[in-house]
């Protein structure tokens, strides 16, 4: 998507590591416009994949995914990193190691927002190395829930997540495919997946 491409271009930085600082509109300060155009892209793609609900994770999946939220007519629940510990037992929770913190975390969802008779899209910020997008799932096989697709604002492709969510078959959509970011730069898979 050349919107968001031009915005990472223009606004991102690379950091050590591999990762991409993109607080200036997605992951600190939001860009509403920009977030708009990013959930009407999801909800465009999965329009007719007779999705019930979006499921995401705090914090920086929830503004693309109230905007696909609000496009598709479906409600939007994130996972909650911090459970409360007095609902603990009506909470799906599995845990998640983040690549960026390089710690493990608990990510919970309320029982009464997922059930079987949901047909779910996964929405997240960043694909890495799946591990948040494969919690996500494991809480919907816990509820019962199917899943329907899954949209990623960036993708960086280079690591082994995109392959993961290939190998379960669930259609993704990811708006910016990195092919490489290192010191000398970055570059985007182009349309043509080269
Ligand atoms: P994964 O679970 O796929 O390894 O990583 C996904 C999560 O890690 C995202 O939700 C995001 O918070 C974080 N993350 C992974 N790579 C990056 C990156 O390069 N930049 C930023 N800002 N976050 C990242």
């Amino acid at each position: 998507m050349k919107l968001l491409e031009d915005a990472i271009l223009e606004k991102g930085t690379i950091l050590e590591g591999n990762v991409l600082k993109v607080d200036n509109f997605l992951n600190h300060q939001i860009d509403p416009a920009l977030m708009k155009a990013l959930g009407d892209e999801f909800a465009r793609e999965f329009a007719d994949k007779g999705i019930t609900k979006i499921l995401t994770v705090e914090t920086s999946g929830i503004a693309p995914a109230v905007f696909a939220g609000l496009e598709l007519g479906v409600p939007v629940v994130f996972g909650r990193k911090n459970k409360s510990l007095t609902l603990q037992d009506n909470m799906f929770t599995t845990s998640v190691y983040s690549y960026t913190k390089q710690t493990s975390s608990d990510i919970s969802i309320s029982k009464d927002f997922l059930s079987p008779t949901d047909h779910v899209l996964l929405i997240d910020d960043f694909l890495a190395n799946g591990q948040a997008i494969s919690g996500l799932l494991s809480i919907c096989k816990s509820a019962g829930a199917s899943v329907a697709g899954i949209g990623i604002v960036i993708e960086k492709s280079f690591q082994k997540g995109r392959r993961i969510v290939e190998e379960t078959g669930i259609p993704i959509l990811s708006l910016a495919r990195i092919k490489s970011l290192d010191e000398n730069g970055l570059v985007f898979i182009d349309e043509e997946g080269q």
